[in-house]
């Protein structure tokens, strides 16, 4: 079956991809002439996560699911989460985004955090949602080059690596997105 991921990540889409089983085909936004910017104003994630994934039932017909992810830090109260592609302004500059972090985290001896994905899934006329969490620390410093936004300063729990120091595909199988795409898989293969 075919189904639309409305993303304009390619890095969100590099890695939901490589877990798709051959039965489920990704559209992208594109392949719809979906070029506009998608509206994200819910003050929650599993909000963010409805409203686009909505978006693309209501404006363009076809069933689809939405990632929306925050970086959530115990020492600042949950930020920045929803915040956290604009922590350090519009401009959605990911090294700006670590760099405020690490500074923010300075003086603070806790430095635990958690990645949360919410995935919206519009199909068959329900709407379903499924969350992925991947607990860890903030590192004193950015390590690695994999990956994308906070990669390189999270250090999922139990690794002595970071997220932008592992492959692709061990981020996948302990990240937060990998497991929220687990549970969308055995949905989208139970409703085919
Ligand atoms: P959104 O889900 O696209 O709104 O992402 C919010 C922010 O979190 C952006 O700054 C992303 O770069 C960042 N982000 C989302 N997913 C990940 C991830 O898997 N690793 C690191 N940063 C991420």
């Amino acid at each position: 079956m075919k189904i639309v991921f409305a993303t304009n990540n390619h890095n969100k889409l590099k890695e939901v991809q490589a877990l798709m089983p051959p039965t489920i085909q990704i559209v992208s936004l594109t392949d719809i002439g979906c070029t506009e910017d998608i509206p994200e104003t819910s003050s929650t994630i599993e909000g963010n996560a409805k409203q686009k994934a909505m978006y693309i039932k209501e404006h363009y017909g076809y069933d689809c699911f939405a990632d929306d992810t925050g970086l959530e830090v115990t020492a600042l109260d949950g930020a920045p989460g929803i915040y956290s592609a604009r922590y350090a302004g519009e401009a959605k500059d990911a090294n700006a985004n670590m760099n405020k972090l690490l500074t923010e985290l300075k003086e603070k001896e806790n430095r635990h955090a958690q990645f949360k994905t919410v995935i919206a899934l519009t199909l068959n006329g329900e709407l379903n949602l499924f969350t992925g969490i991947c607990s860890g620390n903030i590192t004193e410093d950015k390590k690695g080059t994999g990956g994308f936004g906070y990669d390189p300063i999270f250090l999922p729990k139990g690794y002595t690596k970071t997220f932008a120091e592992l492959s692709l595909s061990e981020k996948n199988k302990i990240g937060h997105r990998g497991k929220a795409v687990q549970q969308l898989i055995k949905h989208v293969i139970r409703s085919i």
